[in-house]
This record gives structure tokens, sequence and C-alpha cells, in this order.
């Protein structure tokens, strides 16, 4: 194929078909456009498919590390621990509570968290500290049983921003391999549907854990801060009748919430594409090792991410760490003749604390090994619909483009 022939391939896309569609429209044809069946069975699924005991749906997964964040009652004076190597929401939901964050500085070669980068954060954070969100960058998982063995990790209310790693396995403290989302190590297990994410439903989010007081609050929480349930009620009086009844209007709210509901319309959506998800996971992995082969001879200077052992990938995005400086050209040059030729890349991500948000609340940090991984990255195309011709086709532009930008 000509190469102007070929449609765009973007860094990441979604896989819509024909089922997606009819389950949309039979949502639409049902008495429920919001809450109802298909939400509830949507977080079924999603609790089997991760192993954990309960799965609370949300409007995005920015809405589910928000409430995650104010579920452990994070609050104003309070630390959070993250990385600076995340997409924004992460490192958000701390301050949406109130909280503040100490960076944990990452390996330079995989973006993950290190247990050196989390002991420096929790030493400067002190006794302040009171959450860790992990994030499991790309598709690969930070070394959770590695962080465990941190002195007072166990002391830290544990998140696991998942949203990259939605199929994977990690291995836990006895090496055997779990789900992600299964909460080996952490409370609480966060994913996001965006439809550049392995599982989409336009918008949408998650959060999976295996205990029961925190799911309740966290229904709560995306629901206003209101409850129906009589046994939760506190206002007596005004809950209950004379012979002890419930009033049948009554509803009552205890803790502020939002409307962070998933709809039954996007939750549908979730639900069919779940059913595929080891498909996707499967042909994102093929592609993976596709590119792999076909970069194999371009290392040093291009090399794909090292795998790590502690789990089993579920690839979200491809990234190469290019040394743009031995070839003597600028990413931004690179990116933008390859776009020219039709193949959409991205850089994942810029560090959180460059931010000028960040940087003019905590000033300019040192963070070595976060900013040695920026300066290489680079997402190349990684989709369910792509073929292996695509994947040659993008190395062997990017080899032929990495050698005539100057
Ligand atoms: C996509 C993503 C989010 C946010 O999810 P949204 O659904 O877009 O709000 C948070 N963290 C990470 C690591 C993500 O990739």
């Amino acid at each position: 194929m000509k190469a102007t022939d070929r449609p765009f391939l973007p860094y990441g896309r979604q896989l819509i078909e024909e089922e997606e569609i009819d389950a949309v429209t039979s949502v639409l044809r049902s008495d429920y456009l919001t809450t109802g069946p298909i939400v509830e069975a949507f977080e079924e699924k999603l609790a089997s498919t991760t192993g954990a005991l309960h799965a609370i749906s949300t409007s995005s997964g920015t809405a589910a590390l928000h409430i995650s964040a104010l579920a452990i009652g994070l609050k104003p004076g309070d630390i959070a621990i993250a990385p600076s190597m995340t997409f924004l929401s992460t490192v958000n939901a701390a301050l949406y509570a109130g909280a503040d964050v100490v960076f944990a500085d990452v390996d330079p070669d995989t973006g993950l968290m290190t247990s050196e980068g989390l002991e420096k954060a929790l030493h400067s954070a002190g006794e302040r500290a009171r959450a860790l969100f992990v994030v499991h960058l790309n598709g690969q998982t930070a070394n959770m049983a590695g962080l465990a063995q941190v002195p007072t990790f166990d002391r830290l209310n544990v998140i696991e921003d998942a949203c990259h790693a939605l199929g994977g396995m990690h291995s836990d403290l006895d090496g055997k391999m779990v789900a992600v989302g299964s909460n080996a190590f952490a409370q609480m297990s966060i994913f996001s549907f965006h439809p550049v994410k392995t599982v989409a439903m336009g918008e949408g989010g998650a959060i999976t854990t295996n205990d029961i007081k925190l799911a309740t609050r966290l229904r709560t929480l995306r629901n206003i801060g209101m409850t129906h349930d009589p046994a939760s009620f506190q206002s007596r009086d005004q809950a209950f009748d004379s012979h002890g009844s419930a009033n049948p209007w009554y509803y009552e709210m205890a803790i502020l919430g939002l409307n962070y509901r998933a709809s039954a319309i996007h939750c549908a959506i979730g639900m069919t594409q779940l059913g595929k998800l080891r498909r996707f996971v499967d042909k994102r992995s093929a592609l993976v090792r596709r590119y792999r082969e076909r970069l194999a001879k371009l290392a040093p200077l291009i090399r794909p991410l090292p795998e790590v052992t502690w789990c089993k990938p579920a690839w979200h995005l491809f990234v190469v760490l290019i040394d743009f400086a031995a070839f003597g050209c600028k990413r931004a040059d690179v990116m933008r003749v390859l776009y020219e030729r039709g193949i959409g890349t991205q850089v994942h991500y810029i560090p959180v604390h460059r931010q000028p948000y960040y940087r003019e609340r905590y000033g300019d940090l040192d963070l070595p090994g976060t900013d040695a991984y920026y300066e290489k990255v680079l997402s190349l195309p990684l989709f369910v619909s792509m073929t292996n011709d695509d994947v040659d086709f993008v190395v062997s532009e990017l080899c032929s483009v990495l050698g005539e930008v100057k």
C-alpha cells in the first residue's frame, strides 16, 4: 500500500462494532437511561473480570479518582504520594480533597514508581503522609510487592490508578499472579473507559474494592451523598412515622457527594466491550510483539519499554524510548513529519510537577527519573484494528524520519 492510500493511524482509538450499537439502541428502547439493570450488570462484570468483590461505576476515571480520595477521608493537612509521570487526574484527585501531594520519582526506563522513589517521598512527607496513588503506566504494573516492602507502606491508604492496565495481571506477595484491580495491595483500584483506553464507553470510569464499607461510601459519594437505605438514616424523627416505617419520600444526605453516575447508555457500551477484553488485550499484545521484533535491530537508539518481571501486561500504549539527542533531531520535528505521513504519536506524559499550577504551588522539583523518561518517550499507534502491515509501516517511517530530520 502506498503511504497516501492509508487511513491516518492515530496513537490510539476505540473499536466499536455492531454489538455496541445494538446494546445502546436497546437501552434507548428501555425504561432506564441511567441507573437500572445494565449499570448493575456492568459493575458485576467488572468485579468478576478483576476478581474484586465490588465495582462502582462512575462518569469518568477522574471522577473515580476524586471520590476515592474522598472515600478514604483525605483532607487538608494530609499528604498523598503520587508519581509525576502520570495523567493530571491522578494527582489532581488529592488536591480536589484539599490535601497536598509529594511526588515520588519513577524508573527512567519504565516510568513506574520505584521503592527508592517512594521511600524518598515518604521521608519528605513525614507524619502527614496518608495516601499513596500508584500508577500502572502503559499497561505494565508498578512492582506492588516491592513497594509493599517499604516501611510504613501499611499505614498508607493505597489507591492503584489502573486506567492503563485493565486485563493485566501482577504478582501478589506470594508470587502468585492476580488480576489488576483485585486489590491484593490496595484499598481501591481506578479504571477509565475513555475511548483511547482498552475498553471504551465514551466517558466512564470505575473503582474496584474488596471493602464493603468503602463500596457503600463510594456509591453514596457518586450519588450526591444521598441514601435511600433506612438502615443508615440518622434523623429518625424525619425518616420514620409513628409505627417505625420509613417515610416513602424520605432520602438523607450525611456526607457531601457529587453526581458522578455513569449512564445506562454508557454502561451498555462498556458491558459489551468488557466481553471483548481478552480479544482486545491479546490483539494489542500481538501488535506489541510485532513492534518489538521490527525494532530489535535499532537498539539502543530506539528501545521499546523494557518488560518488567512482576506482571503480565495489558498494553494500553506502545511506547518507545528514543535518544533524540543521538539522532541530532528534535522530538517535535519527528512528530510533525510523522503526522504529515499519516502517523499520530503522542508523549505520555508531561510530568505533572511541570504544570504551571503545580510549579506555582511547589516550585521546581528535582525528579531525575521522571525527567529522563520524559526526555525520551514517544507513543506510537496501538489499537485493536491495526494490522501487522500498519506496524511495519510505522517502524519504517519512524526510522526514515529519524534519519532525515535534523
Ligand atoms: C485516562 C486516565 C485518567 C483519567 O480518566 P478519564 O476517564 O479521562 O477521566 C486517569 N489516570 C490515568 C493514568 C489515565 O490514563
